[in-house]
């Protein structure tokens, strides 16, 4: 055996502050990252263009990161279970480290790959990152994992947070005779996101890789943390951080972001500053509360938490589910989301909540088919997040309160007052009176006129249908 680490990245992008890496450099200098083109993730129907995009991105950067340091990042592709217990025999490797990960998938495949190594006679070591506090360090009073959300954040908020790691220096590679190797052993050139047949042409919100993650962090911090508490729910505003990809993929540390937030917190001058900032931590212990729900209760990737949800009898009508996906459904709010959303695959939190009501109480639709297209979409699609957010709309999880309808034109009225949002992604609706905009009472003929549909359910009539279902289905 010699002195090589392998350190097989997933949701951790990053050679800064990553706990399993820093262990790793704890033991060698000769730590050379690699990364698995996973064709059981790339091949599924849920896989978003620009979330592969994002993720190329974020590999390139890694890649000169790595080389920057002293090392490389290896590419491979194929089933991890094979491919990773390959290359670390074939380089000799003294052991493959690893962060874990929450989600189903990940645990199983993990299992399997831990199996070969151990039977190829390889070390493994395992760390959690992706979190502040990892499953299984908070639990209720009872010994119990939390379930509702506001006791998780209580105790949470109150535990001591770990520092940001150091960034890796001084790592030694692999020899030029190593490095040849390793092309036998599968190790590619990284691909583009269009060879992995996942083209996607529009800008993407936020550049992929650490350096743009940090620059938007600190801009964030600079200002728009201040007034998040007001400002966040306001889609026609920049008021929120954008960097749910950059959490996802690891593109940036936890424990740097959460400094951050501390750092701003110490020096802001006001109550009010102070009350965002909490409310903007709140958001990353929500990140961590739907993780930890996803560890312990992994059946929620498989349908409604709430057993009596399970036979809820959905009317899954094909037509409004298009007209939802295309932005057709005659209600501007709700259509200049899903516009946003196939437009830059990403979607205000705000819109988000407001269309997953929408598709689900007033279209009466399984959210389940919501849940799939968003992570067809979404450049930052996350199953714990997307998955809790579902349920949460679609009141099928595990928070107790039972039912949430939103009302489209109230959420307009509320949170888009002047239409400018609507105006932004509804082109057609630009000269639309605002009054109209926002009640959605928009006049026949000027609907025809301006090629926008008549709203294809009407809302008082639906939630009141749903709400019949709901306590049917309650009853029972
Ligand atoms: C139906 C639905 C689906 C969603 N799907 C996803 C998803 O696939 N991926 C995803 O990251 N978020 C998802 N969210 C949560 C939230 O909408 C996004 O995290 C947020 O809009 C991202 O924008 P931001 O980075 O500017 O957020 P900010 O407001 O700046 O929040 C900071 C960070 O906190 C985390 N966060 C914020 N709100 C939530 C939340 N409700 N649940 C979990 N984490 C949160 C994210 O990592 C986010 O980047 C979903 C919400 C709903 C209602």
């Amino acid at each position: 055996m010699s002195d090589l680490i392998l350190f097989w990245h997933r949701r951790d992008l990053r050679i800064s502050d990553n706990i399993g890496l820093s262990a790793a450099r704890q033991k060698s200098p000769k730590i050379v990252g690699i990364f698995c083109l996973d064709p059981n993730i790339l091949n599924k129907d849920d896989v978003a263009p620009a979330r592969v995009t994002y993720l190329i991105g974020c590999l390139q950067e890694l890649q000169q990161q790595y080389q920057q340091a002293g090392s490389q990042l290896l590419i491979l592709r194929g089933e991890p279970s094979q491919a990773i217990p390959r290359l670390a025999a074939t380089l000799k490797a003294s052991a493959v480290f690893w962060n874990l990960d929450v989600e189903p998938y990940a645990k199983n495949r993990d299992e399997q790959v831990i199996n070969v190594l151990q039977e190829k006679g390889i070390a493994r070591e395992n760390f959690w990152d992706q979190l502040l506090h990892a499953p299984g360090q908070l639990v209720t009073q009872s010994k119990d994992y939390y379930k509702v959300f506001t006791p998780f954040w209580r105790n949470w908020s109150k535990l001591k947070k770990q520092s940001p790691l150091q960034k890796l220096e001084g790592l030694k590679g692999l020899t030029e005779e190593e490095l040849t190797l390793t092309i036998n052993a599968g190790v590619i050139d990284l691909p583009t996101a269009k060879k992995l047949g996942y083209a996607w042409e529009n800008p993407l919100l936020l550049d992929p890789g650490e350096t743009a993650a940090k620059k938007r962090l600190e801009e964030f911090c600079s200002s728009a943390i201040n007034e998040y508490q007001e400002q966040r729910n306001f889609p026609a505003v920049d008021g929120t951080s954008r960097l749910s990809a950059a959490l996802k993929f690891g593109a940036i540390g936890i424990r740097t972001v959460w400094k951050a937030t501390l750092e701003v917190y110490e020096n802001s001058r006001s109550d009010e500053a102070r009350k965002s900032i909490e409310t903007w931590q709140q958001e990353l212990a929500w990140r961590e509360f739907y993780q930890h729900c996803m560890y312990f209760f992994p059946e929620l990737a498989e349908g409604s938490y709430r057993k009596d949800f399970r036979s809820f009898p959905w009317q899954n009508n094909e037509d409004y589910f298009q007209a939802w996906c295309e932005g057709k459904t005659g209600y501007p709010i709700v259509d200049a989301a899903m516009r946003q959303l196939n437009e830059t695959a990403w979607m205000h939190n705000r819109c988000r909540m407001i269309v997953a009501s929408f598709l689900t109480k007033d279209l009466i639709i399984n959210w389940q088919w919501g849940e799939k297209y968003f992570m067809q979409k979404l450049y930052d699609g996350d199953l714990s997040a997307n998955n809790g957010g579902w349920q949460w709309s679609a009141s099928s999880g595990m928070d107790p309160k039972p039912l949430r309808i939103f009302n489209p034109a109230s959420q307009a009225q509320k949170f888009d007052p002047e239409g400018e949002y609507i105006r932004q992604w509804l082109p057609e609706l630009r000269s639309v009176d605002t009054e109209f905009l926002i009640s959605g009472k928009i006049p026949s003929l000027e609907r025809y006129q301006c090629g926008y549909p008549e709203p294809i359910v009407d809302h008082k009539k639906r939630q009141a249908e749903f709400k019949l279902l709901f306590q049917e289905v309650r009853g029972k």
